[in-house]
């Protein structure tokens, strides 16, 4: 059975409604078209992980841009936060088990992003983190097989 990965974001994005209209953020998602996928539903974990963190991370107001791209055999999904941002050489070890960049001083576990690179990882998919080009803020970025 395959699986939209643009639903299941739209069904991401509206489990997390509460703390977006309290930190009045706003979300840019305009998919064009469907991507089907035989990636198991657990994709709906990667997602939310890492949109709670964009959210966390951010100042009030401030927007959130969801990607999701064609690449012919795959398929890449990006969010782009204008956070806080993370330095260089913090971003190896973000994926690991309850690694955490304590300067932005919001709460957490640090499991998150382990939990997004072990279910990535066991679907042949690559997750990372770069720099949002805009100056501030990060993009996490995750590529899929469609099939
Ligand atoms: P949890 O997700 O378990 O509640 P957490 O958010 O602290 O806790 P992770 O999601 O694994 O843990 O993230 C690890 C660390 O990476 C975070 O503590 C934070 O320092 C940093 N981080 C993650 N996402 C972002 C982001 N979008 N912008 C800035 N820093 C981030
Ligand atoms: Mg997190």
């Amino acid at each position: 059975e395959k699986l939209d990965i643009v639903s299941v974001f739209r069904e991401v994005i509206d489990n997390f409604r509460p703390q977006i209209e309290e930190k009045q953020m706003s979300i840019e998602f305009k998919p064009s078209g469907k991507y089907l996928t035989l990636a198991n539903p657990v994709i709906e974990e990667v997602f939310a992980n890492l949109l709670s963190n964009a959210i966390k991370y951010s100042p009030d107001e401030e927007k959130i841009i969801i990607d999701i791209r064609d690449y012919g055999e795959k398929w890449k999904v990006s969010i782009t936060d204008f956070g806080v941002g993370i330095p260089d050489e913090d971003k190896p070890k973000l994926f690991e088990r309850f690694k955490r960049v304590d300067k932005s001083g919001v709460k957490g576990t640090g499991l998150g992003l382990a939990i997004v690179k072990r279910i990535i990882d066991l679907h042949d998919g690559k997750v990372g983190v770069e720099d949002n080009p805009a100056g501030k803020g990060s993009v996490f970025w995750v590529t899929l097989n469609k099939a």
